[in-house]
C-alpha cells in the first residue's frame, strides 16, 4: 500500500515525493436452491464440470486435469510456463461471480460460488478449515456472507469468527496429510460503500468504478500448524495467503470495463445485457478486480502486457503510467528477478490510499494529481516484494513496504538518474527526523504496534527504505544485488521471514549483519547518519 499520510507529508516537503440491485436471490440460503443466475454463464468450452452448483447432485471433479494446467500456463510468460508445475498441491479456486452493478448510482451486489481444492500440507491430520471474508473488514466497506460450506453432499453451517471476518468448519473427517479437500462455498457481497478522498479504503466505489479485491472466501495461511485468522489493524495491509491458482468467471453488465488479476481467456455476450469473462492466473496469492467506466491503454514490455485502466478524465495520464510501470518492470527485472506473469494491470482508483497492491493488478490512488509516478512504481515494486516474495503483512510489514519504497529509489537510479535517488534518500531522512514521534523506533514491529498510522508510515516505509540503503552500503553493491537475486531465486512464490532475509543477506556478503539488523529492524536506536 502507498500511504495517504505520507502523501500529505510529502506535499509538506515541497511536493518532492512524492441498485436496488437485489433482483437476484442471494446464494447460500439453501443447498437445494441452485443459483440460477450463474448457470448460464458457463461457456461450454471451459471445463463444464469445474464449477458445480452446490445441489444435492454435487459431485467433485478430478483434481487437476491436464488441460487445466494448460489454461493456467496461459497466464504466464512463455519462458515461465513451467512454473505452474512447481505447485501441484497449491490451492485452486474456481470462482463464478455475478456482479449486479450500477456505476451511475454506485451500487452493486456480488453473488458467487467458490469451489476450492485445498491440499493438507501438514504432516498430521487437519481437523478444520478456515476461510477469511475480508470484505467484512472496515477497510473494505462492504458486507460479505458465506453461510454454508458444501463438502461432498453435506452442507455444513460454519462457525463465524473474528466478528464475521472468518468462518470455520469442523471437517466431517480430518483431512489427512497430502489429502485434497474439495468444497464449495456460496458467497454474497452487498452494501458496498462509496470511497471518499479523505477516508481511503480498499474496496468499494470510487468515481463509478467498483474496486473489488479479495471478494471471495480466501484460504488463510497455516502458521505453526494453525489457521492464521487475524484481524488487521487499520492503515496496514490485511491479507496473508499462499500462492494459489484462480479460475474466475465474472458475469457483469455488458459494456462495463473489467480489469482483473491474471489473464482473460474467454469473453462472451450472454444476450441478456450481461457478458461473462473468464480469467486464469498462474501462482498468485490473491485475486482482485475493478469494474466501471475505465478506458484502457496497453503496451508490451519485455513480453509482459501492461494495461493502464483510467477514468475518462484522466486519459492523458495513461502514457505516463505505462512509461513509469515499464521502467520499473525493467529496473526490478534487472535488480531482483523476472516478472513471470503474462500481464500486469494498473487501475485508476481515487480514494484507495496512495495505491494498493494485488498480484497482477494494482490500484493507483493518485492518477490525475501531480504525484502520479511514485505510487505507480511503488505498487509495481510490490509485485516483487509481497506478490512474488511473500511476507507476513500484519507482523512483518517492513519486508514489503520498506522494500517497495526502496524500489522507488531504484527506479530513480535507473530511470531518472543517480542524483535523483540521492535526493530522495535525503528527503526520506528529513521526513523521519522532522515528523516521526520517535525516529529511533525499529522498523520491524507489527502494523498495530506503532503509535499511529502516520508513525507506522514514517517508520516502516520511510525509515525502512533508509534501512535498505544502509544495508546496501554495508554490503556493497555487488553483494547487495546478489542478495536480491539469491533471495528471489530461493523464495519467489513463497514466504520470506525476517530471519530468512537476514541469513540470505549474510550469505551474500559473507559478513555479520546482526548489529545492523538489531539497530534498524529489531531493537531500534539512533538512526545513523548517511
Ligand atoms: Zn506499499
Amino acid at each position: 500500500m502507498a500511504k495517504r499520510s505520507l502523501f500529505l507529508l510529502c506535499l509538506l516537503l515541497a511536493g518532492a515525493c512524492n441498485l436496488p440491485l437485489a433482483t437476484q436471490p442471494a446464494v447460500g440460503d439453501s443447498v437445494a436452491a441452485s443459483p440460477g443466475i450463474l448457470a448460464p454463464t458457463l461457456p461450454p468450452t471451459y471445463t463444464p464440470t469445474a464449477v458445480p452448483s452446490p445441489t444435492a447432485t454435487f459431485q467433485p471433479t478430478p483434481a487437476v486435469e491436464a488441460d487445466l494446467a494448460a489454461l493456467e500456463q496461459a497466464a504466464m510468460r512463455p519462458e515461465y510456463r513451467g512454473d505452474v508445475a512447481l505447485f501441484p498441491n497449491s490451492t485452486r479456486y474456481w470462482i463464478e461471480v455475478a456482479v449486479d452493478l450500477d456505476s451511475h448510482a454506485q451500487q452493486a451486489e456480488m453473488s458467487g460460488l467458490a469451489r476450492i481444492q485445498f491440499t493438507n500440507p501438514l504432516d498430521r491430520p487437519l481437523p478444520d478449515m478456515a476461510l477469511m471474508l475480508w470484505p467484512n473488514d472496515p477497510q473494505y466497506q462492504a458486507e460479505m456472507s458465506a453461510s454454508l460450506v458444501v463438502i461432498g453432499n453435506q452442507a455444513i453451517v460454519p462457525e463465524v469468527e473474528a466478528g464475521g471476518l472468518a468462518i470455520r468448519v469442523l471437517l466431517p473427517e480430518p483431512l489427512q496429510p497430502g489429502e485434497v479437500l474439495d468444497f464449495t462455498v456460496p458467497f454474497h457481497v452487498r452494501d458496498i460503500g462509496v470511497m471518499k478522498a479523505s477516508d481511503p479504503r480498499r474496496f468499494g466505489f470510487t468515481h463509478g468504478v467498483l474496486l473489488a479485491p479479495t471478494f471471495y472466501p480466501l484460504v488463510p495461511r497455516l502458521v505453526d500448524g494453525a489457521w492464521q485468522v487475524e484481524e488487521a489493524p487499520p492503515g496496514g495491509d490485511t491479507t496473508n495467503s499462499d500462492v494459489a491458482f484462480y479460475h474466475v468467471q465474472v458475469t457483469s453488465p455488458l459494456g462495463v470495463a473489467l480489469a482483473a488479476s491474471g489473464t482473460e481467456i474467454d469473453h462472451g455476450d450472454n444476450g441478456d445485457g450481461t457478458a461473462t469473462t473468464t480469467f486464469v492466473t498462474g501462482p498468485m496469492r490473491d485475486f482482485a478486480m475493478a469494474l466501471g467506466p475505465l478506458q484502457m491503454e496497453q503496451r508490451i514490455v519485455d513480453g509482459i502486457l501492461i494495461k493502464a485502466w483510467v477514468l475518462p478524465e484522466h486519459a492523458s495520464d495513461s502514457p505516463r503510467i505505462l512509461a513509469a510501470a515499464a521502467a520499473q518492470v525493467r529496473t526490478l527485472t534487472a535488480r531482483v528477478g523476472p516478472y513471470p506473469y503474462a500481464e500486469l494491470d494498473l487501475v485508476d482508483a481515487p480514494g484507495a490510499f496512495g495505491g494498493i497492491e494485488y498480484p497482477g493488478l494494482v490500484f493507483i490512488g493518485t492518477v490525475g494529481t501531480q504525484r502520479l509516478i511514485e505510487p505507480t512504481v511503488h505498487e509495481v515494486g510490490h509485485q516483487w516484494f509481497y506478490g512474488l516474495l511473500g511476507n507476513d503483512q500484519l507482523f512483518d510489514p517492513w519486508m514489503d513496504e520498506a522494500a517497495a519504497t526502496y524500489t522507488e529509489v531504484l527506479y530513480y537510479e535507473n530511470a531518472v538518474g543517480p542524483e535523483r535517488a540521492t535526493t530522495a534518500l535525503s528527503e526520506y531522512r528529513q521526513l523521519v527526523v522532522s515528523y516521526a514521534l520517535d525516529p529511533s523506533s525499529p522498523i520491524g514491529l507489527p502494523v498495530g504496534d506503532y503509535f499511529s498510522e502516520g508513525e507506522y508510515g514514517l517508520i516502516v516505509y520511510i525509515k525502512g527504505a533508509l534501512f535498505f540503503d544502509a544495508l546496501r552500503r554495508e554490503m556493497g553493491d555487488a553483494a547487495f544485488f546478489d542478495f536480491f537475486h539469491t533471495l528471489f531465486t530461493a523464495y519467489r512464490y513463497g514466504f520470506v521471514s525476517p530471519l530468512d532475509f537476514q541469513t540470505s543477506a549474510e550469505q551474500s556478503c559473507s559478513c555479520d549483519l546482526a548489529p545492523l539488523f538489531n539497530l534498524w529492524v529489531y531493537d531500534g536506536g539512533p538512526m545513523p547518519g548517511p
